[in-house]
């Protein structure tokens, strides 16, 4: 649905932008060939022109389930691919044998796909497995190992750690760095066929061991390992080092510009140096890519390391990978936050190289924002309290009309049962009124909202004097809609659902995980020895279930409707656990605005 109102979510200036701009201004790719899939130069070579302009990935390791930092990257690779003509890729980044998992691939899939973002266009589906390069990359090194550029090292990885050197020291060459090419490449078919055990020999690029970057001192880039890969099986005992094969995977697939966080930045120099030797033999299509980092996502109140979001799902400090209070993807979209919502918040957050903690407040009004458009209205009782309009005749029903929408008209109204019975929220009384309530006390006069003014006369109390009935009589008179609305003026306003027509629900209600903005990060005054687990600053009320009484027609939700339930913010039916005629809902957000404190 477009509309007027809709939170503009204007691309603004940023520093990607600004290199993509200045690349398609200066035509830098646009004489790339390109194959319809990954290949070498001599594979794009042969192929028309690339269509895309430039063309992005998004190469998750298919070791865990995305967090709300992965949907920055998501967002901002498919969106650039978007918003210039280009393509952005799903490449699941699976060369390393021992982590992968198909729960985690579908996972990410269909997380990618609830952001609304698609590597399909013109025909063409760009979702690779980085797997399916071994191959190539096993050429690549081969190259590498005949121009002089890698050597089988065989020192002890001991050994080797202490001739790496530090930061302020040089590192000492190994003893099996001027291995001739042939023994290199001897060895190496050696390593691949299975020949010696893991950790026996390892093929590292022949660059500087004085380089001051400690990336370049001679980096590793295939070791052995003895595993079975869940694509490639027994096929390979040989496996390349990330660092190795993200920039050829990047290269084969095209890629323009390779987007990624902060901490490769020291990479970048190997990233450069390995895509440019590969070049030279013929092997990669230039221009190559180019790696460009930003900072990661950081927000208040969460975690987002795979590592702790892990221990809370093994430990079962929540129920699951999909819990409505994990900052997973899974669990946000359960928890009934909006994919937009996503979409205008990271806009706002930007895309920086500086590390910032964001609020997350910013996180929650974007989804508010993106919410109050979109979410239609209902009503909702979240702590039922009987009102009982003596006046009104036993029996009778008539209807009352709701906007949908109050910002969109065109939505038309529903249709609400009013009856002699109705509930309303336990707070809305009270016996005797605090200074400024306005709401029900005896003797004064509100209005239950699209219905009559009702007058109250007093309440019933238990045994405990807790109130369990409010009475009231109406003003026939004042019916919303009609001429005589107006004709009473009343302060308080107040929502209800007729008893008899209720549909009563479960209703499941989160507060934040963490009680702290920085879980288990030092605090002012710690002692010097003082460590804190971020399990320490869990928030034990962070769930709350209730039972609550809602209009009528909310019995007919589907799983993932959602409604702004009015006072009480954004809900949605529960995709797992709600019934057929039997949604259960979550509340994703409290509305903004002080509605409570305001009536
Ligand atoms: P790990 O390295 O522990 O496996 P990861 O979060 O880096 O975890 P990847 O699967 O490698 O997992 O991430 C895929 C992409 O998401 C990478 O390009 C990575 O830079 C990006 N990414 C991960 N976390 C964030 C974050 N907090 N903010 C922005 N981008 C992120
Ligand atoms: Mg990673």
């Amino acid at each position: 649905m477009s509309s007027p109102n809709k939170p503009e979510v204007a691309p603004a200036a940023n520093f990607i932008r600004n290199i993509v701009e200045a690349d398609l201004a200066a035509g830098k790719h646009a004489q790339r060939h390109w194959a319809g899939q990954p290949g070498t130069a001599a594979d794009h070579a042969a192929a028309p022109l690339d269509a895309a302009k430039l063309r992005t990935r998004f190469p998750p390791e298919p070791n865990g389930y995305l967090h709300f930092g992965h949907a920055k990257s998501i967002l901002l690779n498919f969106g650039l691919a978007q918003q210039y003509g280009g393509r952005c890729h799903l490449r699941f980044d699976d060369t390393n044998p021992e982590k992968e998992d198909q729960e985690y691939v579908d996972s990410i899939i269909d997380a990618v796909k609830w952001l609304g973002c698609s590597w399909e266009k013109d025909g063409e589906s760009n979702l690779y497995y980085a797997s399916n390069y071994f191959d190539w990359m096993l050429q690549c090194a081969e190259a590498l190992i005949s121009a002089g550029h890698a050597y089988v090292d065989s020192q002890s990885a001991d050994e080797m750690r202490t001739n790496r050197g530090t930061l302020t020291q040089p590192g000492k060459n190994s003893p099996f760095r001027d291995r001739s090419v042939a023994e290199n490449i001897d060895l190496f078919k050696r390593m691949q066929a299975g020949e010696f055990a893991d950790g026996q020999h390892i093929l590292r690029a022949k660059i500087d061991m004085a380089a001051p970057n400690i990336n370049l001192r001679d980096p590793a880039i295939y070791r052995i390992r003895h595993a079975t890969h869940h694509n490639t099986g027994d096929k390979y005992c040989v496996y390349p080092m990330y660092t190795f094969a993200h920039p050829i995977e990047d290269a084969l697939e095209n890629i323009t510009h390779s987007i990624c966080t902060l901490e490769f930045e020291d990479q970048r120099p190997f990233y450069d140096w390995l895509l440019e030797r590969l070049a030279e033999a013929g092997l990669l299509q230039r221009p190559l890519p180019q790696q460009i980092e930003f900072s990661r996502l950081n927000l208040t109140y969460v975690v987002l390391s795979k590592r702790k979001l892990i221990q809370l799902v093994d430990e079962k400090h929540v129920d699951g990978w999909d819990d409505p209070r994990m900052p997973t993807l899974v669990g946000a979209r359960r928890r009934g936050y909006s994919a937009d919502g996503f979409r205008l918040f990271m806009e706002r957050v930007g895309v920086t190289k500086n590390d910032s903690l964001i609020d997350y407040v910013l996180f929650e009004d974007a989804m508010r924002e993106v919410m109050n458009e979109s979410d239609q209205r209902r009503i909702a009782v979240l702590d039922p309290v009987k009102l009982i309009i003596d006046n009104y005749p036993a029996g009778q029903v008539e209807e009352c009309f709701a906007p949908n929408h109050p910002l969109h008209p065109e939505l038309g109204q529903r249709s609400i049962p009013f009856s002699r019975e109705l509930w309303i929220e336990g707070e809305d009384f009270m016996e005797v009124p605090s200074k400024g309530f306005r709401r029900l006390f005896p003797g004064n006069m509100a209005r239950l909202r699209y219905g009559y003014v009702v007058e109250c006369t007093g309440c019933d109390k238990d045994a405990d004097g807790k109130v369990i009935a409010v009475h009231c009589n109406y003003l026939p008179e004042t019916k919303s809609g009609t001429p005589g609305a107006d004709s009473v003026k009343v302060k308080g306003n107040l929502h209800w659902v007729s008893a008899a027509h209720a549909y009563q629900a479960e209703i499941r209600l989160f507060e934040r995980l963490f009680k702290v903005p920085a879980p288990g990060a030092r605090r002012e005054g710690d002692a010097p020895e003082l460590e804190r687990d971020f399990l320490d600053d869990l928030n034990p009320e962070s769930k709350q279930t209730i039972v609550a009484q809602l209009e009528p027609c909310l019995k007919d939700a589907k799983p993932e409707e959602r409604f702004q339930f009015e006072r009480h913010g954004y809900f949605i039916a529960d995709r797992i656990d709600s019934k057929d005629g039997q949604p259960v809902f979550n509340r994703a957000v409290t509305l903004k605005d002080s509605w409570g404190k305001a009536a």
